[in-house]
């Protein structure tokens, strides 16, 4: 797909955005005080417990330490495939995918070989959807949460206990609620995608390539002014669709290295290499219509070349366009509090970091301003946290290693020893940011409360890339209609002989047989034919090597049969990819794509990964009493809410108390 495409299919959920689809903002806040106990958890997305164990070793991570002294230090067994999504729905619903219904990132529909997006829909509207740098869209004007089950803390409304539930993944949009949520991973920017930033330039070099997150605008200083837009979500009210936008103008100062910029009556001066701050925007769609949201200006340089960042426009907490908290004063009031904050789902740009537009240094200063926001909201909960359960959210672990492992692992392809210099140790340091986010909490909790650490998933380098599709046709079961064609990137799945095809790779995880009467066209009979297919497919897997390394790419091959349990266990792929350390899927085999090689060096700054076999990469869980559990897994944490909160478990759920 190249940057044209994607801007055409870069629309947004105006038609929803204008209709003004948020729920309803009468919900009664709750808050009936029927426990006096009290449970906070600790989410850092991605924390690993290598590394957090080496490092509290060496004393960096003291508040860790001590809690790990005082009630215990434990690998916590992930989600089936590790992906963020999964793995915290496993601790929302107190189940696996089978009982929740969310596999991986990526679902497809059988009907048009299509990848859909596995947490929300968005009906009536095309959107699009960004993961790491991997961008597809979705067709899909309400927007709906896919996953089943009810959420521990809906579970918790029902027995009268308060919670306050902080940008927890996979509920976006909220689940109906009367408890206070606010949405995190999954939340889309006011153009319905993960994350479309701009950036204006006068260099002509990013003209015309293939960016996926990002939209490069050139531009032109005549007069030391530079006049340009700023282009919003899709304007639905118009019968072409294009997106609303709003003009700016840029004045260059002609001595120094400082411009004005002049956008909707705001003026304001940016030195070079300074943040703006949060700027509120309003797009017009029709005259008695408009979207408000908000954004950051970077001026990156003034001269020689010119360079401007513009953040994706996040939904404005204090008149959110699409919902993102229960009750919709939940959000509102942080607003009024804070100020405008960060609402997409993960904050951090790490498309422009990918894309050369910002760099690591830049990256960083953006993604500081997102741990003081979390510290600073983190405070406010704690100050007024009298009862009940509240979890806190933290993006900045997972999102960091993803970027930063290339400069503290030298084996990596993408390691460059004079960058590592100044930024070998940012992992290190994001897990000090979570040491003191964690002292601060233990010092403002009192001695009653239940303290819980939690990660969703550890991590791994990711050194080369597996295209799953290439090695389904390479073995045979997948056919091209021109067999001699060497790779078909259009996607999904262009240029594939459906008639001949027995398995196809689609997610980051998944793998699916091509089943008669399920799929558009499936040739595969269901029962004996398809399960001896299955397991012919997964020992293949589990046998292959990497030529160059002679290792296993596959640590194991799951048969989703044999793993998952539920209501929805049968809307799982048939096979699901757990991959050996240093591999992952590529980014072009998870949309239908087949490249021509099956194995790719990975040199992309996205260099850590954890879409690993589960047994490979556990997350890590820390008490602050004593617990039994030798090998606790993400549902027990869950139980063992329920356990404090004396909730019985219901017979169809996984996990027990660890304290048990
Ligand atoms: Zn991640």
């Amino acid at each position: 797909m190249n940057r044209r495409d994607f801007i055409k299919t870069g629309a947004g959920a105006a038609a929803l955005l204008a209709l003004g689809t948020r729920p309803d903002g009468v919900i009664r806040a709750y808050g009936q005080k029927a426990t006096a106990k009290k449970i906070l958890v600790l989410g850092f997305d991605g924390m690993d417990p290598h590394l957090t164990d080496i490092w509290m070793k060496e004393g960096k991570l003291p508040a860790f330490k001590r809690l790990a002294a005082q009630g215990g230090f434990r690998r916590l067994g992930t989600s089936i495939p590790p992906q963020s999504p999964v793995a915290w729905s496993n601790f929302i619903a107190w189940t696996n995918p089978g009982g929740h219904g969310i596999f991986d990132f990526i679902h497809r529909d059988p009907k048009s070989y299509f990848p859909t997006f596995s947490a929300s829909a968005t009906e009536g509207a095309t959107k699009t959807i960004r993961l790491g740098n991997l961008v597809f869209p979705i067709k899909s004007g309400t927007v709906r949460n896919l996953r089943r089950g009810k959420a521990f803390w809906q579970v918790l409304e029902e027995h009268d206990i308060p919670a306050t539930v902080f940008k927890m993944p996979a509920n976006y949009p909220p689940v109906p609620s009367r408890q206070k949520t606010l949405s995190g991973m999954g939340t889309p920017d006011l153009e319905g995608s993960y994350g479309m930033l701009n950036y204006y330039t006068t260099e002509s070099k990013f003209v015309n390539e293939d960016i996926g997150g990002a939209r490069v605008h050139q531009v032109y200083v005549i007069g030391n002014r530079i006049e340009t837009k700023l282009p919003g979500p899709v304007n639905s009210f118009k019968s072409d669709r294009p997106a609303a936008e709003i003009d700016f103008k840029v004045y260059l100062d002609p001595r120094n290295a400082v411009a004005k910029i002049a956008i909707q009556g705001q003026e304001f001066i940016l030195r070079e290499k300074e943040w703006s701050g949060w700027k509120r925007v309003s797009f017009p769609l029709i005259p008695t219509q408009s979207v408000g949201g908000i954004c950051m200006f970077y001026l990156k340089e003034v001269r020689h070349q010119f360079k401007l960042y513009v953040s994706p426009i996040n939904i404005d907490p204090a008149r959110p366009a699409l919902p993102i908290s229960t009750p919709v004063s939940y959000g509102e009031d942080l607003e009024k509090k804070f100020g405008p904050f960060f609402t997409k789902g993960l904050p951090a740009d790490t498309s422009a970091l990918d894309n050369d537009i910002l760099d690591e240094g830049e990256f960083l200063q953006q993604d500081d301003f997102v741990l003081q926001e979390s510290r600073a909201m983190l405070d406010y909960e704690l100050g007024r946290f009298d009862s009940g359960l509240l979890f806190y959210y933290i993006s900045s672990t997972d999102q960091r290693q993803h970027m930063f492992w290339r400069l503290l692992d030298d084996k990596h392809p993408a390691y460059d020893p004079v960058l590592a210099r100044t930024f070998g140790g940012t992992i290190e340091a994001t897990y000090r940011e979570a040491d003191a986010i964690l002292d601060r909490a233990l010092t403002k909790v009192d001695k009653e409360t239940v303290v819980l650490v939690m990660s969703d998933h550890g991590f791994n380098p990711y050194y080369r890339s597996f295209n799953l599709n290439t090695w389904l046709r390479t073995n045979g079961y997948l056919k091209l209609q021109n067999e001699f064609k060497e790779e078909e990137l259009e996607w999904p799945f262009v240029g594939t002989n459906w008639a001949k095809t027995r398995a196809y790779g689609i997610g980051l995880n998944g793998l699916y047989i091509n089943e008669k009467g399920r799929e558009a066209e499936g040739i595969v009979a269901p029962g004996a034919e398809k399960d001896a297919l299955v397991r012919e497919i997964a020992r293949k897997l589990e046998d292959y090597r990497d030529p160059m390394t002679g290792d296993k790419v596959l640590a194991r091959a799951y048969v989703a049969r044999d793993v998952y349990t539920g209501p929805f266990a049968g809307d799982a792929p048939e096979i699901v990819l757990g991959f050996n350390r240093g591999y992952r899927i590529s980014f072009k085999s998870p949309l239908g794509r087949v490249p021509k090689d099956i194995l790719e060096v990975n040199k992309a700054k996205w260099s850590g990964d954890h879409m690993g076999a589960a047994e490979l990469m556990p997350g890590i869980l820390l008490a602050n009493r004593p617990f039994a559990a030798e090998s606790p897994a993400l549902t027990d944490v869950t139980a063992t809410i329920m356990d404090v909160f004396d909730i019985e478990k219901p017979q169809e759920m996984i996990g027990a108390s660890i304290f048990k």
